[in-house]
């Protein structure tokens, strides 16, 4: 029997609800998220994410904002920039699209973010409070993972899960947030032993590699959850036989766009998993809604006090 298809359009949908919702309330309160999305230069991959990422915003009725340095910018005027949005209070996400230009200090430009207002959840701070499970803002990614996990009713306390990646945006936040969710946890990376062997145990399979196809059905125990991160263009054709040979729509997108997405997991793993993220359509959309989610938190955590006092008025 084939696994089932964990939509993740469609737990997205419900997310972006709740915090549509939210934000509405916390408008009438007075006190309007606000978005700053950081686009340095004209990489044509971030153009398409920041635009997705501001509408989505205006949707959600948080207001947002694009600033568009050029791509000859220096960290120290990047550093001004993130300190003037630091400061002013009606912004309460700060978001640096990456990659940054090659003399752009990536690191320090991120460090540089209030931490309060880091809705990547990536300062050093968020990734502590992180681990020590105090209030902070989340990775989006991770996060999401986790929402398609509690929304689809999959048990996670006391289960194996084995993440593959241990990046600092994607694998090491998920292992951390499947800790701190009670299941047993191990973090495989391209030097681990006996992959297939170590992914076999897993009850939760997340794979965040980066390699089209990779975890095959060998990979997967039958009836194991598998979540597959991969966002990966494949554009061979060698390729996409071996991963989508006999699929008809996939084919026709292949012949009239020359490419296609593929997730790190093989669509021979729906034979055994018993759920499934798909790619597109599974992870992906929960990335933007988490960081809608992040923003609207952002807000509440560093204006809470606010929020009580104007609803008392
Ligand atoms: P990354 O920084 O390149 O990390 C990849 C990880 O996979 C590394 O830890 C690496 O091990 C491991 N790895 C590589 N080859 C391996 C192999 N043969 N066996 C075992 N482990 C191997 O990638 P990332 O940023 O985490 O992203 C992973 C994937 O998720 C990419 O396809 C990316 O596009 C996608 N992604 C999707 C979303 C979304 O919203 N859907 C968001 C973020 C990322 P080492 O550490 O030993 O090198």
């Amino acid at each position: 029997m084939d696994a089932i298809t964990l939509d993740g359009n469609k737990i997205a949908a419900e997310i972006r609800a709740e915090v549509a919702a939210d934000v509405a309330t916390l408008t009438a309160a007075g006190i309007r998220p606000g978005l700053a999305v950081v686009l340095v230069g004209h990489n044509p991959a971030s153009e398409i994410y920041v635009r997705g990422k501001v509408k989505s915003s205006e949707e959600m009725g948080i207001y947002s904002e694009k600033h568009t340095p050029p791509d000859t910018i220096t960290t120290g005027d990047l550093l001004e920039l993130i300190s003037e949005l630091n400061r002013r209070d009606e912004i309460d996400g700060i978001l640096v699209q990456l990659p940054l230009p090659p003399q752009v200090d990536s690191k320090r430009v991120l460090m540089a973010v209030d931490p309060g207002k880091d809705v990547d959840g990536f300062h050093p701070v968020n990734v502590g409070l992180l681990s020590i499970q105090r209030p902070g803002l989340v990775p989006c990614t991770p996060a999401g993972i986790m929402e398609i996990l509690k929304r689809s009713s999959i048990p996670i306390a006391g289960r194996e899960a084995v993440v593959v990646g241990r990046s600092d945006i994607v694998g090491k936040p998920t292992a951390m947030l499947l800790i701190n969710g009670n299941a047993t946890v191990t973090v495989c990376h391209s030097k681990t032993r006996d992959l297939p062997g170590v992914c076999r145990r897993a009850d939760i399979l997340v794979a965040a590699i980066g390699r089209a196809g990779m975890i095959t059905k060998d990979f997967v125990k039958p009836g194991a959850t598998v979540i597959d991160v991969g966002t990966n263009k494949v554009t061979d054709r060698a390729e996409f036989e071996r991963l989508f040979r006999g699929n008809a729509k996939r084919e026709e997108g292949f012949r009239t766009r020359g490419s296609t997405l593929a997730g790190d997991v093989h669509p021979e793993v729906a034979e055994v998993a018993g759920a499934l993220t798909p790619v597109p359509g599974g992870v992906g959309p929960l990335t933007i809604a988490m960081l809608m989610f992040n923003t609207v938190r952002a807000a509440k955590l560093r204006r809470g006090s606010r929020v009580v006092e104007l609803a008392r008025v």
